[in-house]
């Protein structure tokens, strides 16, 4: 079927983006697959590309474009060429829209700019190793001084992508206890210099998959925070993250869908090469009747993606919305990156073969943003049960 979410703009900029993975990324990826980082002074190629300045405001430096649409080719493409660009996804897709939303005129004017030119890049760290799913139960604490000057930090916080390339990080802490009858009361956004006294990177993790995203822990031990660095009102933080999620869940369920029809034109390719008892395995009728299935799974994801994505457009993509997107998405990938994994045999568990890699990195979509699990909740909590 047509796509018709997206313009001759978005194609264009697809096909610039195509190019640049080609020269810029597919060359050092095993690289960076190795050292388990993405390298810093990528980010300022990315910059000049001209990807983190899209939808920054022209008065900040940016292109001032008002969709989410680009931000989604750059994910298919990555997807695609079975890449990804660590924490970079999160600076522009997840902190960019509580940064235009929540900061002042005089907070844009200091953050944005760097933010475009890839000079400060951007992580929020919303998970403590205590709690995920259940945000309010969050244990960090920003206390206020006496003199109202600054905040004092305390706590830890992990699982944050792109904790050790980060420069500035969106911070979820509590302001105040939780009240009797509101226990998301009195959470507050912080947007933390990461050069602070106090401030700790610990270990970047080791994971299953995304090996070349920096997923890191965080200690706070007395961090002063200016009061001028308060994101948003005080205390309403958590109305802020539920405002935000939906682009983040959406984001994933690009990323998913994408990763799902890479898997299924790897298999294509690999299947028509390799040849067994004397013919390719392409030719056997298990085989087309797998990756037909597959190919008709991924374009009902495609449908889901192309259709949230104008809703989010427009301004109209719910909570539930987002969290069916992701559910869906996200569910239909792993069926098929693993079928398309087992049609490569042997060769699709070693990981030079993009398949293995793909099949790790798609793993976590049904877990972060939010547990599979959670958006049921909330798309349950949505149909009145
Ligand atoms: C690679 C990676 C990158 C990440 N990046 C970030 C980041 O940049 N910033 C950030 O803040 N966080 C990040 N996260 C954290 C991620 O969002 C959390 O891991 C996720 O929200 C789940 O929280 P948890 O790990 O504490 O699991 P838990 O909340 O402990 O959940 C454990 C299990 O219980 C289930 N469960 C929980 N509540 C219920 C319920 N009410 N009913 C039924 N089942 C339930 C869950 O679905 C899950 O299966 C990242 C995680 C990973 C792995």
């Amino acid at each position: 079927m047509r796509r018709t979410s997206y313009t001759e703009d978005h194609e264009a900029f697809r096909r610039t983006v195509r190019k640049f993975i080609e020269t810029e990324v597919v060359p050092v990826y095993d690289k960076w697959y190795e050292a388990g980082i993405v390298p810093r002074e990528f980010y300022y190629k990315l910059a000049e590309l001209g990807v983190f300045g899209i939808e920054v405001p022209e008065e900040n430096g940016g292109a001032g474009i008002e969709s989410f649409k680009f931000q989604a080719v750059l994910m298919e493409e990555a997807a695609r060429a079975g890449v990804s660009f660590g924490g970079s996804s999160v600076h522009v897709g997840l902190c960019l829209p509580y940064l235009k939303k929540l900061a002042t005129d005089e907070q844009k004017q200091r953050w944005l700019p760097g933010f475009a030119a890839g000079e400060i890049m951007f992580a929020i760290a919303m998970t403590e190793p205590g709690t995920g799913s259940d945000l309010a139960g969050m244990r960090t604490t920003a206390k206020l001084s006496e003199g109202g000057t600054h905040y004092v930090l305390n706590g830890a916080k992990t699982f944050i992508t792109g904790g050790v390339n980060a420069d500035r990080v969106i911070v979820c802490a509590r302001t105040a206890p939780p009240r009797a009858d509101d226990r998301r009361f009195g959470i507050s956004l912080l947007v933390v210099d990461t050069k602070s006294p106090g401030y700790t990177v610990g270990r970047k993790l080791d994971k299953l998959g995304l090996k070349v995203s920096d997923t890191a822990e965080l200690t706070f031990t007395e961090v002063r925070v200016p009061v001028e660095d308060l994101l948003g009102e005080e205390n309403k933080g958590f109305s802020y993250l539920g405002q935000n999620l939906p682009q983040e869940r959406l984001s994933i369920a690009v990323g998913a869908y994408a990763q799902a029809a890479a898997a299924v034109r790897f298999a294509q390719e690999y299947t028509e090469q390799r040849n067994v008892f004397g013919k390719p395995v392409a030719s056997f009728q298990n085989t087309k009747f797998e990756l037909a299935a597959c190919k008709a799974e991924v374009d009902a994801a495609e449908a889901v993606v192309d259709r949230a994505l104008d809703a989010l457009d427009a301004d109209e993509l719910s909570a539930a919305d987002a969290a069916s997107a992701k559910l869906f998405c996200t569910e239909v990938a792993a069926r098929v990156i693993d079928r398309c994994l087992q049609l490569h045999g042997g060769y699709g568990y070693i990981n030079e073969y993009p398949i293995a890699r793909l099949y790790a990195d798609n793993r976590v979509n049904r877990i972060y943003g939010g547990t599979n699990e959670v958006m049921k909740m909330i798309i349950a909590k949505d149909m009145g049960l």
